[in-house]
């Protein structure tokens, strides 16, 4: 699959050697995604554009790929890899250059009961996705794949459209276009600095020359770690091998075969001119030059290590037998580069203004390229993100995250991810313990069983005496579903105790504090000293870029607090929406304090216990915050609830947090304190119809559509960014509204993206789902969607059904929290 070098050099032939002193934009990287970027930039009519290739194009990891192109079943990801799809059918005939797309259709393969269950719930989610796939049968795959063995398979799904293509031709079309419009590709140029100033990018530094420019976009594959640190940048991915071999000539296989993908044996297969090429996404990786990528890897290949691979081999080879009389032409294996949770990473870089990343495609960079350079294009020129790419955009990063070891570590379950078991609630074995709150041992030993957020350990559950506090995981209930029971009730009873230290908290103070936090949150900041506010942050779409507390702690300063998984994006936000002009600077203080939530009827009465002061709903009101003493300590107790239950959250400065959490451990006990994990209070607050950003509310969603506009305040002096785009949709019904929905059968479980059905028609996915031991049966939430608009009758009188794998579920609708619905309980 090497490029005809002839025909690549045409690109580069009428190029212009030298670069211009000036461009608006310089890409890094003639990959496809960089070259995806400069056609989509053209398209929108920016031509004052270079693209800087530190040897030829596709010679990183594009020319090697296999080019797959099958659809996957996510809202998002679905979009940009069928526009891709259309996009690379299309280019010859806009381009002359062919781009090799056949669509030969896909199938999958479930050989576990377990895994046809994923992969059927799967198929229901595309299926709402309007992406055409059919459950089809072993008879079916032994007539579209006869070399196939298929007496092991338990359920195989068929997916008409998937295509594969060339992934250098593809390239070099979307390079030609590029130029064509104006775009100057430069080969043989490498980039060695990133000039800035004040937060922006200023120009870029090469091997020919310097260009001043407005915006860098780092498309260096393997390379962008390196390239991000010439700015400063952390890109946090890192290289592994990747495997594909290919056999000699096999009679009867032809262009059309459908892919064939295993994941239970870690491969894919597919045709390569009349040979078989047998793909691995094998369940332990190998990071490649953890040290750094040669600078003169070009059109590389990397020795394969024969023994690591020959047992995953062996196992493909086992679903089509003949493979192992057939020769091996070639075992192939080339660098990939792959992220610590196997998104990849594309959007404006946090902390400098104008310098975009497109990197880290985790095996998948043909696929969605396309549409990665078509919304990236789009962000550049818009200034945003043209729809909700919060699960891809470099700002979900931390920058402890481009710690070499982390990766390395990392990366090696990474690859393997795509074939997994996709369990509800998997935890990442690898690379664990980064983050520990000072009470992890204490929490340990009261039996936690930690999962993962944002590098954090977190109590997920707790093991009763004599139980493994680890996961046994399957897609009915799990190992930890009583344990969850027993601390859902106790929070509905009594008390529960729940470490929330991971949340992120930024200090927002200055004179001009108030006004700035005005503007960017959607509720009124105007406030006394301790009130609590619930609010957003908005785009100027009216879509929600941030779910947070702002408390007022003094006249010139406010506690902002978010979830531990934003604190790079909501940082991020402030900085670059506060008017520089305006006297306020934003702190992170997040590790300087440790969060303990006391929720449950008694956990007055504890505090009281503990604590003097006046604990009444009088002299300690809802939404209000105030400095306590616990023990010889000091904390600041915000009076909040998400669990519909009375509550206070304790932010306890880190030197206090074991006095004061022993404090409360010992005066809790005879109240029936319990321990609490991150499952009961997503059980507690589902019930409470809670939204939970990115699930159920985003940037493409707005308060009026999620059922918010309560946290708005309209008529604030200033308004808020985001307000008049609200106001023009508010003059007719939204299209979506957010529901919540409880399953009428107690048994089957809710977890994301199952479809909702409204008298038989798909009107929405679940956008989150968990247990509700109160209300006694599986809850989730998600938007039901209506071309003409939902009311609220819609809604309430519709007969809805949530679709599990084949089970058709009855449910209940509402528009109004299912418990307690007047909010009595948190406010007693
Ligand atoms: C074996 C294998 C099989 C694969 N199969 C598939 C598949 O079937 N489907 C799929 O979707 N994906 C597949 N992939 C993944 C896919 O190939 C990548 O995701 C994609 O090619 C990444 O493109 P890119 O533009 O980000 O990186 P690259 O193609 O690596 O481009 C980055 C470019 O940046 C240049 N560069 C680096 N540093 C500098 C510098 N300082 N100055 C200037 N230029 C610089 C490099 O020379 C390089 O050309 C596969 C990958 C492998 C390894």
């Amino acid at each position: 699959m090497k490029p005809d070098m002839a025909n690549l050099s045409e690109v580069e032939a009428s190029a212009p050697k030298a670069p211009p002193e000036h461009a608006r934009v310089v890409i890094i990287g003639g990959g496809i995604i960089g070259c995806s970027i400069a056609y989509h930039l053209v398209e929108l009519g920016w031509r004052d554009v270079v693209l800087l290739e530190r040897a030829q194009l596709t010679s990183g990891t594009t020319w090697h790929a296999a080019g797959l192109l099958t659809t996957p079943a996510d809202p998002v990801q679905s979009q940009l890899a069928n526009y891709s799809r259309a996009l690379y059918r299309r280019l010859e005939s806009e381009t002359g250059q062919a781009t090799g797309v056949i669509e030969c259709g896909s199938i999958q393969l479930a050989t576990t009961p377990q895994r046809a269950e994923e992969m059927r719930r799967s198929y229901r989610r595309a299926q709402s996705l309007r992406i055409e796939c059919e459950e089809i049968g072993p008879e079916d795959v032994a007539r579209f794949w006869p070399l196939a063995y298929v007496d092991d398979i338990k359920a195989a799904f068929y997916f008409p459209r998937d295509c594969r293509g060339n992934p250098t031709d593809i390239t070099r079309a979307l390079a030609k276009g590029a130029r064509i419009g104006g775009v100057r590709i430069i080969e043989n140029c490498v980039v060695t600095g990133v000039e800035t100033h004040a937060g922006r990018v200023k120009a870029v530094r090469s091997t020919c020359g310097r260009i001043e420019t407005d915006f860098v976009v780092n498309c260096a594959g393997i390379w962008a770690r390196e390239v991000g640190r010439l700015a400063g940048v952390d890109v946090p991915l890192q290289a592994a091998e990747h495997y594909y071999m290919i056999s000699e000539p096999v009679a009867g296989v032809h262009t059309t075969l459908p892919i064939l993908r295993d994941p239970d044996r870690s491969t894919y297969i597919r045709e390569e001119a009349g040979k078989l090429l047998v793909g691995l996404h094998e369940p332990a990786g190998k990071p490649w030059r953890v040290d750094g990528i040669p600078s003169d890897f070009t059109f590389g290949e990397i020795p394969p290590d024969w023994d690591r691979i020959h047992p995953y081999l062996a196992r493909a080879t086992e679903r089509v037998p003949l493979l192992s009389d057939t020769g091996i032409k070639v075992l192939f294996c080339g660098p990939e580069a792959y992220t610590p949770d196997h998104n990849y990473l594309i959007g404006e870089a946090p902390g400098l203004n104008g310098y975009f990343v497109a990197a880290g495609f985790n095996s998948g960079g043909i696929l969605v390229g396309g549409g990665v350079g078509r919304v990236m294009a789009q962000w550049i020129v818009q200034g945003h993100a043209p729809m909700d790419l919060s699960a891809v955009d470099i700002r979900r990063t931390d920058p402890w995250q481009n710690n070499s070891r982390y990766l390395a570590d990392r990366i090696v379950e990474t690859l393997g991810v795509v074939y997994q078991d996709h369990w509800p609630f998997r935890q990442w074995q690898t690379a664990r313990g980064v983050k520990k709150c000072v009470l992890h041992d204490r929490l340990a030993s009261a039996g936690a069983c930690f999962g993962e957020s944002a590098g954090w350990e977190r109590p997920n559950w707790y093991a009763r005496p004599g139980q493994k506090a680890e996961y046994v995981y399957s897609w009915g209930r799990q190992n930890w579903f009583e344990n969850c029971v027993e601390e859902h009730r106790a929070v509905r009873e009594h008390v529960g105790l729940f470490d929330q230290s991971s949340f992120a908290k930024f200090l927002v103070q200055g004179r001009d504090a108030e006004q700035a936090l005005n503007r960017i949150a959607t509720a009124e900041c105007r406030v006394p000293v301790g009130r609590a506010v619930y609010t957003h942050f908005l785009n100027e779409h009216g879509g929600i870029e941030a779910d947070v507390t702002v408390t007022r702690l003094t006249e010139h300063r406010f506690l902002v607090v978010t979830a531990a998984f934003t604190a790079t994006r909501v940082g991020a936000w402030l900085e670059q929406h506060i008017d520089s002009a305006l006297n306020c600077i934003v702190t992170d203080v997040s590790d300087g304090w440790c969060m303990i939530n006391l929720q449950g009827p008694r956990s007055r009465e504890l505090l009281a216990a503990v604590a003097p002061g006046d604990w009444s709903s009088a002299g300690f009101p809802f939404s209000t915050a105030r400095e306590v003493e616990i023990g010889y300590q000091k904390a600041l107790a915000m009076r909040l609830s998400a669990t519909g239950e009375l509550g206070w959250e304790l932010y306890v400065p880190v030197p206090f947090a074991l006095g004061v959490y022993d404090a409360l451990v010992e005066a809790g006990r005879p109240l029936g304190l319990r321990h609490c994990g991150y499952h009961a209070l997503a059980s507690l607050t589902i019930e409470k119809a809670h939204r939970i950003w990115p699930f159920d509310i985003g940037p493409d969603d707005t308060p009026l559509e999620a059922g918010l506009s309560f946290t708005c305040a309209w008529n604030k002096s200033g308004g808020f960014i985001g307000r008049e785009a609200l106001l023009k949709a508010r003059a007719a019904p939204p299209k979506r509204k957010l529901a919540q929905f409880l399953l009428l059968d107690p048994e089957p479980l809710l977890h994301r993206g199952e479809p909702i059905l409204r008298d038989g028609q798909r009107v929405g996915l679940i956008s989150s789902g968990m247990y509700g031991h109160t209300l006694r049966g599986a809850v989730g939430l998600g938007y039901v969607s209506h071309p003409d608009g939902v009311s609220e009758a819609l809604v309430t009188d519709g007969r809805f059904e949530i679709l599990i794998g084949n089970r058709t579920v009855p449910a209940r609708a509402s528009l109004r929290p299912l418990y307690d619905p007047s909010g009595a309980r948190a406010r007693a």
